[in-house]
């Protein structure tokens, strides 16, 4: 059941042009049940075996580890083995989106906003769109920034939220950020956004969980924002 978390917050979102919104992608613009992730993970895995001769087991660790010290997988490999990235990321990318339903209600919730709205993503850009176009939601947004125009410095490195609010001439004291992974938000709340954090049934979600940097929690991200864009 469906159920919308509502903390008692210290800021009032307002719904005015000047407001920008910073959506994550992966489980947070479409549900965890999809568990792309999953698939996603096979391939880092099966990418891994093949890069460094491990068996699956081994593989699975170093690529949790990278993940955990790095902030990505693949920030991990580019350090440690000089791995190009773009080769990286169609590997890891080129998976089955079927799992993905057209969700009008997201659409109407999302046409609803008046300011911008952008993707802030460890993925790539062009997976971003794949995703986006499955889900219908393709045209809402003002733009997207990618692990490659991020220079391949994931969130949550304050470096890549810097990079990101200069590219789209954002006031971070005017954006909300919406993501799933709780750690991912502490850059954004150190800058001043609202944030609202996406709970998922994953535990690495919850990673860095900090009541002092969360505004917001939800379960249900189109019940949250119907709600907010109402008040
Ligand atoms: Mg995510």
């Amino acid at each position: 059941m469906d159920q919308i978390i509502r903390k008692k917050s210290r800021k009032k979102v307002s719904n005015s042009s000047s407001t920008a919104w910073i959506f994550d992608l992966d489980n947070t613009l479409y549900p965890e049940h999809c568990n792309l992730f999953a698939h996603i993970d096979i391939k880092m895995k099966a990418y891994i075996t093949n890069l460094l001769g491990v068996d699956g087991d081994q593989a699975y660790k170093i690529q949790k580890d990278y993940f955990i010290r790095y902030g990505t997988t693949l920030r991990g490999l580019i350090e440690v083995h000089g791995v190009n990235p773009e080769d990286f990321m169609h590997f890891v990318h080129d998976i089955d989106l079927s799992p993905l339903k057209q969700d009008q209600e997201l659409g109407r919730a999302l046409s609803a906003i008046r300011g911008r709205k952008f993707i802030f993503t460890n993925g790539e850009a062009r997976y971003a769109i794949r995703v986006l176009e499955k889900i219908g939601i393709e045209d809402q947004f003002d733009g997207i920034f990618d692990i490659t125009a991020a220079g391949h410095i994931p969130k949550p490195n304050e470096v890549s939220y810097q990079n990101f609010i200069d590219h789209f001439g954002i006031d971070p004291k005017n954006a909300v950020m919406i993501e799933d992974m709780a750690r991912n938000l502490a850059p954004a709340a150190a800058l001043g956004m609202t944030t609202v954090w996406v709970k998922t049934r994953y535990e690495w979600g919850a990673m860095g969980y900090d009541a002092a940097h969360i505004d917001y929690e939800t379960d249900h991200l189109v019940g949250w924002l119907s709600e907010t864009l109402q008040t």
